[in-house]
């Protein structure tokens, strides 16, 4: 493969991407605050960065798979930052969940640059991106997309071009407000069915064959019978999506007064502790009131 690749960010999320990216075959260099996460990925013949900027030195093309909008700033604009290293016409290619107001900021930076951008966030979680199964919702030009498309074809199962530059950023806020609702009423019905005497197993069997089922529905009631909150998807993550996505409505004339109410159970999850866990763990402070 000759194009050479950059990835930013080794959390839950990019840890797998890259290993994805190495297995078929691109010349990769990765950089991450810790560097300690790299550990496997060097081994597997990844170049180790020290900085953002040294990371996109060679690349063509530049992914950043960071925690949220303060974050991707630091990484692309702060110090030693990777916007000032890129070279004209590298694709960056910007994967984390961040607010399409900050898509648009960044979009005019990378203009100056001279580079090309597409906002590109996935859905699937840990397990997915280790197995390349993502989907990515993609915003930004045909021909950009076309130029990346072997790049996140190792990581992906689909790829949804969603419109103009931004429309990927947002598309991922609409489907996380809906999952992250989902959630939040799942944890207050479940520890209903809990405290009710009703048999919790055929209570959820009920649920997941009815019209409520769905994989989300499925996957967190198993997690939070279990009470499993090993990390697939951070709470504090959860959190900032209902944020970003009520912030990014609001442009549009709509309250989204269903994530304020599923955001406020988020945030008490946070204020308890559970900001490190997985967001199942959301279920946790109703169970204890
Ligand atoms: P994560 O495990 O928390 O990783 C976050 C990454 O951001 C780490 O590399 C972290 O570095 C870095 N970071 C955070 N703050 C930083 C800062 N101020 N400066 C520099 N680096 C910083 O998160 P993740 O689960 O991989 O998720 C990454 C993105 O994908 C998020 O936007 C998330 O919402 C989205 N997402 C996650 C999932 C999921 O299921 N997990 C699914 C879809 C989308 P350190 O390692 O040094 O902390």
């Amino acid at each position: 493969m000759s194009k050479s690749v950059a990835i930013l960010g080794l959390g839950t999320m990019g840890v797998g991407m890259a290993a994805n990216l190495l297995k078929a075959g691109f010349s990769l260099a990765v950089y991450n605050r810790t560097p300690e996460k790299a550990k496997a990925l060097v081994g597997d013949g990844a170049r180790l960065a020290s900085t953002p900027a040294e990371a996109v030195r060679d690349a063509s093309i530049v992914i950043s798979m960071l925690a949220d909008d303060a974050a991707s700033r630091e990484v692309w604009m702060g110090h030693d930052g990777a916007l000032a290293a890129v070279k004209k016409d590298t694709i960056l290619i910007e994967s984390s969940t961040v607010s399409p107001a900050w898509i648009a900021e960044f979009a005019d930076a990378t203009t100056t640059k001279g580079a090309k951008l597409l906002d590109a966030p996935v859905t699937g979680s840990r397990i997915q991106a280790a197995s390349g199964q993502l989907s990515f919702l993609i915003g930004g030009e045909e021909a950009t997309l076309e130029a990346a498309t072997p790049v996140l074809k190792a990581m992906s199962k689909e790829i949804i071009h969603l419109g103009p530059v931004g429309s990927g950023a947002r598309m991922k806020l609409i489907n996380n407000f809906l999952c992250g609702v989902q959630i939040a009423s799942l944890a207050e019905g479940l520890t209903w069915i809990e405290r009710s005497g009703l048999d919790g197993e055929k209570a959820l069997a009920v649920l997941k064959a009815g019209a409520p089922g769905s994989p989300l529905l499925g996957a967190i009631s198993a997690r939070m019978t279990a009470h499993d909150y090993s990390v697939n998807f951070l709470l504090k993550l959860m959190a900032k999506d209902l944020r970003y996505a009520e912030e990014d409505a609001a442009h549009s004339k709509v309250s989204l007064k269903t994530a304020e109410a599923a955001r406020s159970l988020f945030d008490t999850a946070v204020a308890k502790g559970f900001a490190d866990k997985d967001m199942s763990s959301v279920i946790e402070p109703i169970r204890s009131k």
